[in-house]
């Protein structure tokens, strides 16, 4: 999609600072972290949201959680706890509508989120 940060970060047109790539998925380290640890797990496919994804993005959607968990655990956040969070439409929050997980750690995480 031309007009999506995400995709130009995945084409390479605009950097981003890499946590993890393979051929379906790109991790990124947040622009604006809310946590000592906050990187963004996306699928290279430009998938808008949670809404839009189809049966046949299963491997995929199990590849996002496969690429967190390993992130995790190589970032020893697997010791104290870690929290996966996808922001799905306005009121959800979500300001890239390229489909994306935030994977925050660190320190210890508030519930309820604002
Ligand atoms: P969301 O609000 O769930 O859509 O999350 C979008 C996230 O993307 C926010 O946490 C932003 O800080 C982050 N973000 C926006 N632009 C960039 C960028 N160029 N590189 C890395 N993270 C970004
Ligand atoms: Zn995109």
């Amino acid at each position: 999609m031309r007009d999506c940060i995400f995709c130009k970060i995945i084409k390479g047109e605009i950097s981003g600072n890499k946590a993890y790539e393979d051929e379906d998925v790109l991790a990124v380290y947040d622009i604006d972290a809310k946590a000592p640890v906050h990187i963004l797990i996306l699928p290279k496919k430009h998938i808008k949201s949670v809404m839009e994804l189809g049966s046949e993005d299963a491997a995929l959607t199990a590849k996002l959680f496969k690429t967190a968990k390993e992130l995790a655990t190589s970032l020893e956040l697997d010791k104290k706890g870690f929290r996966l969070v996808v922001n799905t439409g306005e009121d959800g929050g979500q300001s890239v509508a390229h489909l994306h997980m935030h994977l925050l750690g660190g320190r210890a995480l508030g519930w309820p989120p604002g």
